[in-house]
């Protein structure tokens, strides 16, 4: 039985958080993906590899069977939507969390009293659309792939929604956190086939990043 496994993740804060979740497991990753221009990358264990991904990719390479296993936000894999995805544990690492921002001169809670449509502009179109109709409140979302910040700055939307950790780019651009729609971390995700046909393999690499999570 084959019982090599891939690991996907993404550059960035998902690969640095998710480092010592793998050194727990006993698994040393040497090259740095910023410095390296290699996609699929060695571990100390000859059996397991990391490919690097697009944050938003990393679903799709697990479901497909192309990565046994990887780390994904909650934000990515509510898009996503989960299919064919087993996610045991929660790595409580990339935490920040989803919400709707404005102009500073914007006043949300006297649009949405009026009942006015208002402009989205968001990578999470899932989310945005389960908030505000949940809220009953009308919403024309337009999809951008990056930068949402910039929306409401230049008349493309009257808000956004996005991902929010310290304030700090929003406090940049002027605006103003008005809504936090839900916490977001970084989850395990394993294909559930491999669960299956490698479970000897990643049992303990499981058990390892669930205690490392723990800890944490
Ligand atoms: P790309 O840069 O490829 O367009 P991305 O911007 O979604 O993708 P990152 O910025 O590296 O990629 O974010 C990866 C994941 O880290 C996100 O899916 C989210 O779960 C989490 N994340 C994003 N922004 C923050 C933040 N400010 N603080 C903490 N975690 C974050
Ligand atoms: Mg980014």
């Amino acid at each position: 039985m084959n019982q090599s496994l891939t690991l996907a993740l993404s550059k960035g804060r998902i690969f640095d958080e998710t480092l010592p979740l793998l050194e727990a497991a006993g698994i040393k990753v040497t090259d740095d993906p910023e410095k390296s221009r290699k996609l699929i990358l060695p571990t100390s264990d000859p059996a397991i590899r990391v490919v690097i991904v697009r944050a938003s990719d990393v679903p799709t390479y697990v479901q497909y069977g192309a990565a046994d296993f990887g780390v994904a936000g909650k934000d990515v894999l509510l898009e996503h939507g989960g299919e064919g995805l087993y996610q045991p544990v929660d790595l409580n690492i990339a935490k920040c969390r989803m919400s709707v921002a404005v102009s500073a001169g914007f006043d949300y809670a006297s649009a949405v009293r009026q009942g006015a449509r208002l402009r989205v502009a968001t990578k999470y179109l899932k989310v945005a659309r389960e908030h505000f109709a949940a809220k009953g409140v009308h919403v024309d979302l337009i999809k951008l792939y990056g930068s949402m910040e910039l929306g409401p700055l230049v008349g493309l939307s009257d808000a956004i929604v996005d991902l929010v950790s310290t304030g700090s780019t929003l406090r940049a651009n002027h605006l103003v956190e008005v809504e936090q729609i839900m916490d977001i971390s970084s989850r395990l995700v394993v294909n559930r086939a491999a669960l299956k046909t490698k479970r000897e393999k990643l049992q303990p690499i499981i058990e390892a990043f669930e205690r490392a999570a723990r800890s944490e």
